[in-house]
């Protein structure tokens, strides 16, 4: 449309003092002016800092968009102003203002190389060099030479105003720099639909919401953490069999909320500690965790014990005391065998529940709690109910998030692990380390039913441990006392007899006790080539107890 004025290779800027007039010092008043705009000199030190300080904040990429995004700004509102100034003069002359606005404020030194433009055909092209471009000059003296063009401001700037003073979407890309070694920096600008990569060259002209993927990214951290801190104090319950993990991670999910948890299972299976992860998990972690056991306390006393009492209430009151319930405001109270609880109990239970409200034994102010609430049980509630022992309405409100506990049989291949568990633990506390368990007594374990569960495991390993030597191998007989060996190391034993069918034997036969446990003694003795230790692993003895018997019968036979 226009065809711009050629000095030797490209058009040449017109004359630029009209817009040098534009600047105006008012240093009495501390401003200076362009136009109608109030500017202000920054040095190049302060903008290498902040530059320094951006990219280092929010990484390239996020600098360089932000520092696009400034230079596109002040590029429209030097495109408005174009027009204006130069009401008169050819379009490329109207178009210079940009350019050489850029030049008046000292940011760089425009050459146009190219400039071809045809508004009906919508096409757009030009091609400006750059020299002593302050973006790159700053650039080079904190970073030195990189790989990227960086007169980042300036880009936008371009694109800024061009675009504003076409009324067309053009982008400039810089496609030599000096900070990337070359002679100098080379911008090229194009309607956007003309680059074929714009999508992906120009997105950082989009506002760039850091604030609310801050806000997001902290959102997702917190709910990591808190998968995390379940994780992690679930992590502390031992096991990984499949029914396991799955009330680990129904629990888990459980934690964060106030729900009230009904955790249901044998006596034994850990429930306690269930509750105590659910309630490290959740975000009272750093609040009181209370646990009540409902069986241990006298009937007529659990009110009190729950709910407090006033003094004088009842004989023996002789102070006002805060119940379990007031201890565990703002925390979790657990109460483990709920079914227990009196009728009388129930009521009060459920007002809590309910309104979060309760009255000490003897008192008649209204006191507010807010206690996240655990209750387990291994009685049948339905049941309880049933029978009239049980509140219907509670149970509703207790049953709300229920999960059964597996018994130990239910789950044996999480014994190895819950065996070393305890292994460390009493070893440590009986001073006795590189303890282990023999194939036999290993094998014992995993046939056992285990009706005391994981409670009844502890007591075993306990009771092994003590009977060990430090370092030493528990065995079968220190796990079980009333163990008798019955196969063979080898498992190559005749058909197994019931051991009732072999006594009916014995007994029919008459044989005294002292002759079949003679018998035995000298069979095991036999089989294990009159070794004591050897005999004594056979018979489910340690080698301590078979001594003393191989000693008495000695005794015996000597007197
Ligand atoms: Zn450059």
């Amino acid at each position: 449309m226009s065809s711009p004025p050629a000095k030797d290779d490209g058009p040449c800027l017109p004359e630029m003092q009209d817009i040098w007039n534009l600047l105006r010092f008012e240093a009495q008043e501390g401003r200076i002016w362009l136009d109608e705009e109030r500017v202000v000199l920054l040095r190049s030190n302060e903008l290498r800092g902040l530059r320094r300080e951006l990219i280092d904040a929010l990484g390239m990429q996020r600098a360089k968009g932000l520092l696009t995004r400034m230079g596109y700004i002040s590029g429209k509102m030097d495109a408005e102003r174009a027009r204006r100034l130069r009401p008169d003069a050819s379009l490329f002359d109207v178009f210079s203002v940009g350019p050489q606005s850029h030049m008046v404020t000292g940011q760089v030194k425009v050459i146009p190389q190219k400039l071809d433009w045809n508004e009906q055909e919508n096409y757009f092209h030009a091609i400006f060099d750059w020299e002593n471009s302050f973006e790159a000059e700053i650039f080079l003296s904190e970073f030195g030479a990189g790989f990227e063009p960086v007169c980042w401001a300036q880009l936008g700037y371009a694109s800024g105003f061009t675009t504003q003073f076409m009324g067309r979407q053009i982008y400039f890309k810089e496609t030599c720099c000096t900070a990337c070694g070359h002679e100098t920096c080379r911008i090229e600008g194009r309607l956007v639909e003309d680059w074929e990569d714009a999508e992906e060259a120009f997105r950082h002209y989009q506002p760039d919401r850091i604030a609310d993927q801050l806000f997001e990214l902290q959102e997702q951290m917190a709910e990591l953490r808190s998968r995390v801190d379940a994780e992690e104090h679930f992590g502390q319950l031992i096991g990984s069999s499949p029914r396991f993990l799955e009330v680990r991670d129904l629990l888990s999910r459980a934690a964060r909320s106030k729900v009230t948890v009904l955790l249901l299972g044998e006596t034994g299976v850990g429930k306690d500690m269930f509750a105590r992860a659910l309630h490290e998990a959740s975000d009272r972690a750093d609040k009181p965790f209370v646990a009540v056991n409902c069986a241990a306390i006298p009937r007529d006393l659990i009110e009190a014990e729950l709910f407090g009492v006033e003094r004088g209430a009842f004989t023996g009151a002789e102070k006002t005391r805060a119940g379990r319930f007031e201890r565990a405001d703002t925390g979790t109270l657990f109460l483990d065998e709920v079914g227990e609880l009196s009728l009388h109990a129930q009521a009060a239970l459920l007002r809590v529940l309910q309104e979060g409200e309760l009255e000490r034994v003897g008192g008649s102010e209204v006191k507010t709690v807010d206690v996240r609430l655990i209750a387990a049980t291994n009685e049948d509630l339905d049941e309880a109910v049933r029978e009239g022992r049980f509140r219907q309405d509670l149970l509703y409100r207790l049953n709300v998030y229920s999960t059964t506990v597996p018994p130990l049989r239910e789950r044996i291949e999480d014994l190895p692990d819950l065996i070393s568990h305890f292994l460390d633990k009493y070893g440590t506390l009986h001073g006795k380390t590189g303890l282990s368990v023999t194939d036999r007594a290993m094998t014992l374990l995993r046939e056992y039913d285990w009706p005391g569960n994981i409670r009844e495991l502890a007591n075993v390993i306990e009771r092994g441990v003590i009977l060990t030597d430090p370092g030493g191998q528990i065995e079968a007989a220190h796990l079980f006392p009333g163990f008798r060996g019955q196969q063979d190391e080898e498992g190559d034993a005749p058909e197994q007899r019931p051991l009732s069918e072999l006594v009916a034997g014995a007994i029919d036969a008459g044989h005294p006790l002292e002759a079949v446990e003679q018998q035995l003694i000298d069979a095991a003795m036999a089989r294990s080539g009159n070794k004591v230790s050897g005999a004594a692993r056979l018979l489910g003895l340690t080698r301590a107890q078979l001594d003393y018997r191989l000693k008495k019968r000695q005794d015996a036979e000597n007197s």
